[in-house]
Formats: structure tokens, C-alpha cells, sequence
């Protein structure tokens, strides 16, 4: 056998990264290791869609910490390496070319993999994914050459690619099957904004619309083919689709999984000693009604680390926090709070043609999400109104001539 630790974490991305920071400011004094199959340190995923496809912001400064920092806290590397199999009951994990290494407590902080077109011509050169480092240099290395970009997905990824392109100078044309974007994180006024925005910036944005297959010259993508036989034309297709969680080694090793794995409130899978944590990990949220969900957020990332490290060094405190996101599109920076799912009623607080304004989202007459748009202000102080779920006036809501702090109280 190889190596042993006592902490062996999978996964050096965001939630790994934070679990080995939360462990030692904690005070764990004990072996920790990191495995990662990216080749590079932990860095930050959310400019891959915004300044760091910008080219605004170099590598170095997404780098979630620089490479002393891990040495200084005794946290072993392991980079460009995959864990293929979870040996729960002997406590080891084996990697790709077969070294078994030992771990005390295992931390499976794995995210996704970007979900894959499975039409004719997805796997064709030119046609991207945008979730590592990797992907976006090679997309970078080839924009010189692009004028033309198919964004196939309207969420957030696929809506901030779409941005920056354009703002590159490239004709983008952004393809969402269903009829608006934003669908599953936004309430309709809010998707129509970004559409607007959107067009308003020159992106041909295209909804309701089935992609049939990628067409393709010389082994690379020529167009987008709709499922009603038009052809989008391109040199370039990113697709942003949504994640599939990585976790069938700890599925195969026994651990409950359904969209992701399941955990308890401290994180922990039924494995012995075994928790998972981030995008991977399918846990009940009371922001959801205490539904089994998983969310795709740094904020999640970073809280389920702290939840695990107090956990293994014996708190019993539970995963409580509130779910929190933003996304940055040309000038408009959107921050949400909350979760809107499942909302009954969206108000609206500001007006949308100054491009600063609120949706607010209600449920059963109380305020369970936020969007707040160019509006820092609602968007902090509108927290507490989503921690309390308060019941408050719909009109009083809309109201801008009260802040919303002053809403809880009165
Ligand atoms: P990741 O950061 O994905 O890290 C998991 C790591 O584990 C990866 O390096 C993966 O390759 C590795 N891995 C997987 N399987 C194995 C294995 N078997 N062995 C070894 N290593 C493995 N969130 C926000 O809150 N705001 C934003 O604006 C925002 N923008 C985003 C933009 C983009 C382009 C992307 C991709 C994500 C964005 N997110 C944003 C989401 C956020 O980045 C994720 O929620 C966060 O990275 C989750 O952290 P994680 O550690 O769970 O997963």
C-alpha cells in the first residue's frame, strides 16, 4: 500500500480547498492530503466565465491560495491524479495507476462534470465545455480564429460566456430550448431583462429551440443544427448544460446517491467516516422547504467545508446556511439570495429600465428569494427578510422609499 493520511480529500477544487483551510484554522493538527486530477492548485471556477475569459484577470489571481500557503499548513498535493475506487470498509482510496493510498476520514469533494451534448457532432473539435482551467485555454487559444460563437444553454454559464464574447467582439447566437433563459435559478421578469439586455447587446438570443446536432468541416464545428432544420452558423459552439456529480466511485463503495450524493446535516454519507461536501453533495435544505437538493454556489462550497471540518473535530452543529449567488453579465451584476423555486409571487422593487432594480419571491405570502440586480443595497439588506421567511406586504415590498431593513421591524 501506499501513503496513509488521516484526512485524504477528493477533489482539489473550491470545497476541498476550503475543508483543508476550515481543518487547520480549526486546529486540526493531523496529516491532510488533497488529491486532484487537475494539474494545478485549487483556483477560483467563476471568472472561467467572466474576467478570466475576458483575459482581465490572469491564472496567478485566480489562484485560491498561492502554492506556499498549502505548504506552510502541511497539506500534501496531490494534483493530476484521479481516485478511481473507494475501499470504504479498509479505509483506502485507489488511484487511475493503482497506488492505494490509506485515509482516516475521507472528504469527497468532487463537483461535476460539465453535462455533454449527446447528439451527432458533440464530441467534434471546437465545441467546448466551460468548467476547468483547461477548457477555457484551449477556447482561448482558438478565439483569434472565431468570429462566430453558438452558446448552446441559457443559465448563468452559458449567459455570462455569451457576455463576454460578445463584448470580444464575437457575433454570438445563444440557443435555450425552453422559452426563456435563466429558467431554473430566475423568475420570468428577470428572464426577460437578461433577454432583453442580452439582445440589446447584439447577442442573437434564440428560445425554445431544440439543438438536432453540431454540424461540422474538417473535424471541427461549422453550425448549429435546430431541431425545425435551420442552420445557426459558427465557428464555435460552448455548451452550458449543467453538471452531472461526480460520484460513482463513492456510489459503487456503497454511499446512497441520487442527483449527487446524499448526506446528513453534518455531511456525512452513510459510509463510515465518509462525508461529502460542494456541488457533489445532495443534502436536505431548509432554504428549500428541507427538500434533498444540491447547489452549484461557492457560497455552498464553502459552508459545507466549514460544517465538515467542525464536524470531524466533534461539533454537532448542522449545514444551515443561507444559499447565496451572483453572476456578473456586461454591466449588470445580479446577486441572489435564497432559493426562488417553487415562489408563488415575484415583486418587483425598482424600475428595470433604470437597470437597478429587485424581484422579490414569495411564497405563500412570504419572501423566500431576492434577485437584486445593479442593487447591492436590497440585496444585503434583503437577507434577513429571506433568513426570517417574513410575511410582509407586497406593497410595502415594492415600496423604494423604504429600505428594506426597515421591513423586518415595522
Ligand atoms: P469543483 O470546484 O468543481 O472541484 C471539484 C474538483 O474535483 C475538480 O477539480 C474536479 O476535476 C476534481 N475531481 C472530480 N472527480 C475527481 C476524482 N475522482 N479524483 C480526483 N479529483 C476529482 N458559483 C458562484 O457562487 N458564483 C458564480 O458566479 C459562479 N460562476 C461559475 C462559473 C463557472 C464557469 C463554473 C464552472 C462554476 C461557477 N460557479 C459559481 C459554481 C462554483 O464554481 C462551484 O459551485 C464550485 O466550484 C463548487 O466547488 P466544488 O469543490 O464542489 O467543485
Amino acid at each position: 500500500m501506499g501513503a496513509s493520511f488521516d484526512i485524504v480529500i477528493v477533489g482539489a477544487g473550491h470545497a476541498g480547498a476550503q475543508a483543508a483551510i476550515a481543518l487547520r484554522q480549526n486546529g486540526f493538527a493531523g496529516s491532510i492530503a488533497m488529491i486532484g486530477d487537475e494539474p494545478d492548485l485549487p483556483y477560483e471556477r467563476p471568472p472561467l466565465s467572466k474576467d478570466y475569459l475576458s483575459r482581465d484577470k490572469p491564472f496567478e489571481r485566480i489562484l485560491l491560495r498561492p502554492a506556499g500557503f498549502w505548504h506552510e499548513r502541511a497539506v500534501t498535493m496531490l494534483l493530476g491524479e484521479r481516485v478511481e475506487t473507494v475501499d470504504a470498509a479498509r479505509h483506502l482510496v485507489t488511484r487511475r495507476d493503482g497506488e492505494t493510498i490509506g485515509y482516516g476520514t475521507l472528504i469527497w469533494a468532487t463537483g461535476g462534470a460539465p453535462r455533454r451534448l449527446t447528439c451527432p457532432g458533440h464530441d467534434l473539435a471546437r465545441v467546448h465545455s466551460v468548467r476547468t482551467r483547461a477548457d477555457v485555454d484551449q477556447m482561448m487559444a482558438e478565439l483569434d480564429d472565431v468570429t462566430r460563437v453558438a452558446v448552446i444553454g441559457g443559465g448563468y454559464i452559458g449567459m455570462e460566456a455569451a457576455a463576454v464574447l460578445t463584448k470580444l467582439g464575437k457575433s454570438v447566437t445563444l440557443i435555450e430550448a425552453l422559452d426563456r433563459v435563466l429558467a431554473r435559478v430566475a423568475g420570468e421578469p428577470v428572464s426577460r431583462f437578461f433577454e432583453r439586455e442580452h439582445r440589446a447587446h447584439g447577442v442573437d438570443v434564440r428560445l425554445g429551440c431544440a439543438v438536432a446536432c453540431i454540424e461540422g468541416k474538417a473535424g471541427a464545428a461549422s453550425g448549429v443544427r435546430l431541431a425545425d432544420g435551420e442552420v445557426v452558423p459558427c465557428d464555435m459552439v460552448i455548451v452550458g448544460i449543467g453538471i452531472i456529480p461526480a460520484v460513482a466511485p463513492l456510489e459503487a463503495a456503497g454511499a446512497r446517491c441520487g442527483n449527487g450524493v446524499i448526506v446528513d446535516g453534518s455531511c456525512r454519507t452513510i459510509l463510515p467516516d465518509v462525508y461529502a461536501i460542494g456541488d457533489c453533495a445532495a443534502h436536505s435544505n431548509r432554504y428549500a422547504d428541507g427538500a434533498v437538493i444540491r447547489l452549484e454556489s461557492v457560497q455552498n462550497a464553502n459552508d459545507q467545508a466549514g460544517t465538515v471540518a467542525r464536524a470531524i473535530l466533534g461539533s454537532t452543529d448542522a449545514y444551515d446556511a443561507v444559499p447565496w449567488f451572483w453572476s456578473n453579465q456586461f454591466d449588470l451584476k445580479l446577486q441572489t439570495v435564497g432559493l426562488s423555486t417553487g415562489h408563488d409571487q415575484v415583486v418587483i422593487r425598482g424600475d428595470p429600465a433604470t437597470r437597478a432594480f429587485s424581484a422579490l419571491y414569495l411564497k405563500d405570502g412570504c419572501v423566500t428569494a431576492i434577485d437584486a440586480i445593479n442593487s447591492v443595497k436590497d440585496y444585503v439588506q434583503g437577507r434577513a427578510l429571506v433568513m426570517a421567511r417574513a410575511r410582509i406586504d407586497p406593497a410595502r415590498l415594492a415600496d423604494t422609499d423604504t429600505p428594506l431593513k426597515a421591513l423586518l421591524t415595522g
